[in-house]
């Protein structure tokens, strides 16, 4: 492991399928094995469905965590964690899912593959996103505009929200 390998990374996500919790809490504890060391995890957030409307309730949360890996990499553990955990993905966009896990940020680097953009491509739409990212730093900025995500937040449309609310109950 090489110092200079070290990033800071931003990983969100999100479960519309009962028991969500479980799901969720599942896959902090593998995403704790690959990324040893620090690890901070946001509140849980219930949030409504984004663009696919038709779907129960989210819940979302982001992890802060260190990686040692090259992106494709941590592409390839939060994909094979998603299969363990049991996604099954039939083809449909924001389909329901058990989980989700999307890569946001990547340090300060802006980082383009065929299969993967950092930072999320939607991040800036987002406040399912933005609002636990925030908790955790609030002084992140978007590493390709340098504007402040705390201002991008405050700039997302209201047919976008979806008006995250911490909890702490079972769901
Ligand atoms: P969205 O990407 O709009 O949040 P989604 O998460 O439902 O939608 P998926 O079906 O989970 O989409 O992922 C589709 C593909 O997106 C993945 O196979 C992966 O290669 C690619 N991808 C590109 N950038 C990222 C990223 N930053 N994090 C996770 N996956 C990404
Ligand atoms: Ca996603
Ligand atoms: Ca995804």
């Amino acid at each position: 492991m090489k110092t200079e390998d070290k990033k800071l990374v931003f990983l969100a996500l999100g479960s519309n399928i009962s028991p969500r919790r479980q799901y969720i809490s599942q896959s902090l504890d593998l995403l704790k094995k690959r990324f040893p060391g620090q690890f901070r995890v946001s509140a849980l957030y219930q949030t409504r469905p984004f663009k696919n409307l038709q779907q129960p309730a989210y819940i979302n949360c982001v992890v802060e965590c260190i990686s040692y890996m090259r992106p494709l990499e941590v592409l390839d553990v939060i994909a094979g964690i998603e299969v363990l955990i049991g996604r099954k993905r039939s083809g449909v966009k924001w389909e329901s899912r058990v989980i989700d896990i999307d890569l946001l940020l990547w340090g300060e680097e802006v980082i383009q593959f065929p299969r993967l953009t950092v930072p999320h491509h939607d991040l800036c739409n987002r406040d399912f996103f933005l609002v636990p990212l925030l908790e955790l730093n609030n002084s992140l900025v978007h590493p390709a505009s340098g504007l402040s995500l705390a201002g991008v937040l405050g700039n997302i449309p209201e047919d976008l929200k979806t008006h995250p609310e911490v909890v702490d109950a079972a769901g």
